[in-house]
């Protein structure tokens, strides 16, 4: 088994961070957080942070960070996550990630950042087509659903368009993501974390890339 990894993925949404970090997950055997998940199924749990977290969802803002900081710091400090972990929509700003650094210092800091960098033309096209899984989560769109018709492969369970991929919300969340999280890819690479990969081309290809980065990081530490 390879040794896991201390990852974390960023990019715009629509650039196939949930795609990837399903499969960096697979292959280092590490558990993937992804925050937007985690809301989800809180929003339809109907527990204290879903019921906040809902209204916030449903515009495309953010949550405020200390919610969010202590969502993750539950989840990382977990047993799961002792051969680390994929985080997938965390951290969104500066702040979460200096919260971030605080959370896993004990476990020796992060591997790696990954920037996985698709132009604002092709995410708008793919959020415009991307279908979801309501149960788990997964992926689909409109050129490639699940073989029956928004019956999920995975799991059976119903395939829609989130509530969050209207083009008002859409707009919002690419506008807070160059606010908000962008400046994060300078945070990280001043602090010798970052690498960019190039997200265009097939998920085989895109996943090979981002194990290669890996695989090289971890071969020079
Ligand atoms: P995502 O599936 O990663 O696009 O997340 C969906 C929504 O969950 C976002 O538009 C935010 O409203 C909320 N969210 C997820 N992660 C965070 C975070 N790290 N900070 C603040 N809000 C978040």
């Amino acid at each position: 088994m390879s040794a896991g990894t201390r990852l974390v993925m960023l990019g715009r949404q629509g650039a196939g961070k949930g795609t990837q970090c399903v499969r960096i997950s697979r292959h280092y055997v590490v558990p993937h957080i992804s925050t937007g998940d985690m809301l989800r199924t809180a929003v339809k749990a109907g527990t204290e942070v879903g019921l906040r977290a809902k209204g916030y969802m449903d515009r495309g803002e953010l949550l405020p960070d200390e919610v969010m900081v202590a969502v993750v710091d539950e989840q990382i400090n977990s047993d799961l996550t002792r051969r680390g972990f994929v985080l997938d929509g965390f951290p969104r700003t500066v702040p979460q990630a200096e919260a971030l650094a605080g959370i896993v210092e004990a476990v020796g800091g992060l591997d790696v950042v990954i920037d996985l960098d698709v132009p604002v033309p092709v995410v708008l096209e793919r959020l415009a087509s991307r279908r979801v899984c309501v149960d788990c989560g997964a992926n689909y769109s409109t050129d490639k659903p699940p073989k029956e018709p928004w019956v999920c492969d995975e799991c059976g369970g119903e395939v829609v368009q989130r509530a969050d991929d209207t083009p008002e919300a859409i707009q919002r969340r690419l506008d807070l993501y160059e606010r908000e999280t962008a400046p994060l890819t300078s945070w990280y690479a001043e602090r010798g974390l970052l690498e960019v990969v190039d997200g265009l081309g097939s998920e085989d290809e895109v996943a090979g890339r981002i194990i290669a980065v890996i695989d090289a990081r971890t071969a020079a530490s």
